[in-house]
């Protein structure tokens, strides 16, 4: 039996509010098609107050951002890369290049090939989100991508600092601060200062998700990665504090940020609910974490633990923190999820901030068929083929020419009868 002692919808947008964001999104990108740096510029004041003289930052700017930083600032950065390119070189090099021999002399290959310009959005509208950094542009370094432009906005008119320092620390080889559908749209169609990536790649808002959405095609995207969602299964024997910590961690994000807890023990729930109207008031996010929390936070009881793994399925979230006695075994029961986070020794904010797997993760249902950015989403999986035996040629010639002709394709099947043919030393009857 399912209980909610708290309950929210399980939509995030209305069909009105997610139209309203399509409208306005088609309409900067087909105004930035039209009228590039300038309409490009215009946005950047509308939305951000920023027009200043350059959008991309050279050098000797980058340089001395970094100068003034706390140097513990960028020791931390530089940490927390350290961790991110451990995981990713991992996963590259769990890719292997493979060409097998399936007939005398037929040689069939696969080879990993990066995309040759990434476009990396660092968000930073509410909080600079400067891990988005090492996520995107180490990610894509590691792929072996020769060029990575990478975009954040300003956060309240100035601009961020740590976030630039990852930025150029993590590889970027273009740096901009600029934001949203204006740097999205300038990155995927390129504008007179701006050349065009061939895919755009990180998290951010319902408008830069939706104009990943509405690019996609004319550029490769990464995944849909909007606004983040964390769930926590638990038993009776969590800690019910450290529960409502983090589920509060999430809610953080911003107002549209769903944080659920599922639970077999309603005292527990009970529990994490008082814990969390005690936090709420002492927290300075408190502007976004409390209405996300009102709106849009759930705590559901459920019978059993196979149970609640099986509905924490169903939601298919960006983040899954397992709170149980054996946390391993979500490992083997769930299925659709971004991230899990196994134990309360661990914890979303350490997949945000400093553990070194992606923090950029399907949203909004997402997950239920793709997971997160990985180094394997920069690079193309591309195939070649060789036969250096003629006989091989000839025999599979003869087999084309049938199959061809069984579809009504004579010119494949010409191909496929040339090359048996001149095998066979035969001349041509066409
Ligand atoms: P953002 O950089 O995504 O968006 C800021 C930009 O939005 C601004 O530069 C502005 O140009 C644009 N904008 C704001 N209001 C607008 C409007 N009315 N019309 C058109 N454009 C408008 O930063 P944010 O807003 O702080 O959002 C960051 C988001 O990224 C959060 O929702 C967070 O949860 C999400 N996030 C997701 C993941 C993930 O992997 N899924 C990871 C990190 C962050």
């Amino acid at each position: 039996m399912v209980v909610y002692l708290k309950s929210a919808p399980t939509k995030l947008f209305t069909d009105s509010a997610q139209s309203d964001v399509a409208e306005r999104v088609k309409s900067i990108i087909a105004t930035i098609r039209e009228d590039g740096d300038d309409a490009v510029r215009r946005y950047s004041q509308q939305f951000d107050s920023w027009s200043p003289e350059a959008f991309r930052l050279d050098d000797a700017h980058i340089e001395a951002i970094m100068a003034s930083l706390d140097p513990q600032v960028i020791a931390d950065i530089e940490f927390v890369q350290k961790q991110v390119s451990a995981f990713a070189q991992a996963q590259r090099d769990s890719l292997v290049d493979i060409e097998v021999e399936t007939l005398p002399g037929v040689f069939l290959g696969q080879k990993h090939v990066p995309v040759q310009a990434v476009g990396a959005y660092i968000p930073g509208g509410k909080y600079p989100l400067t891990a988005s950094a090492h996520m995107t542009i180490i990610t894509a370094k590691i792929a072996g991508v020769p060029r990575v432009v990478a975009c954040t906005p300003p956060i309240r008119g100035e601009i961020p600092a740590a976030t630039v320092a990852a930025m150029k620390l993590a590889g970027a080889d273009e740096i901009y601060v600029l934001g949203g559908v204006q740097a999205v749209t300038a990155m995927a169609v390129g504008t007179e200062t701006m050349q065009p990536v061939n895919m755009i790649a990180g998290p951010g808002n319902a408008y830069v998700a939706e104009a990943k959405r509405q690019l996609f095609g004319e550029v490769g995207i990464d995944l849909f990665a909007g606004p983040t969602e964390i769930m926590i299964v638990a038993d009776g024997e969590a800690d019910p504090f450290l529960t409502a910590v983090d589920l509060l961690s999430q809610a953080e994000h911003g107002p549209e940020s769903p944080a659920v807890l599922i639970t077999t023990s309603q005292t527990l729930g009970e529990q994490v609910m008082a814990h969390i109207e005690q936090l709420l008031p002492s927290m300075s996010t408190r502007d976004y974490a409390e209405p996300a929390w009102r709106d849009w936070g759930q705590v559901i009881v459920v019978d059993d633990i196979d149970e609640a793994y099986a509905l924490a399925d169903s939601f298919a979230f960006e983040h899954v923190q397992i709170f149980t006695e054996e946390p391993r075994l979500a490992l083997a029961k769930m299925h659709d999820y971004g991230a899990l986070f196994l134990g309360e020794n661990t914890c979303v904010s350490y997949g945000d901030k400093v553990i070194g797997t992606n923090h950029v993760l399907p949203t909004l249902g997402a997950a239920r068929y793709t997971g997160g950015l990985w180094v394997g989403k920069y690079l193309r999986t591309v195939t070649y083929q060789q036969i250096t035996d003629p006989a091989s040629s000839g025999m599979l010639g003869e087999v084309c020419g049938r199959a061809a002709r069984v579809e009504l394709f004579e010119g494949h099947a010409r191909s496929g009868d040339a090359r048996a043919w001149i095998h066979n030393g035969r001349t041509f009857p066409w």
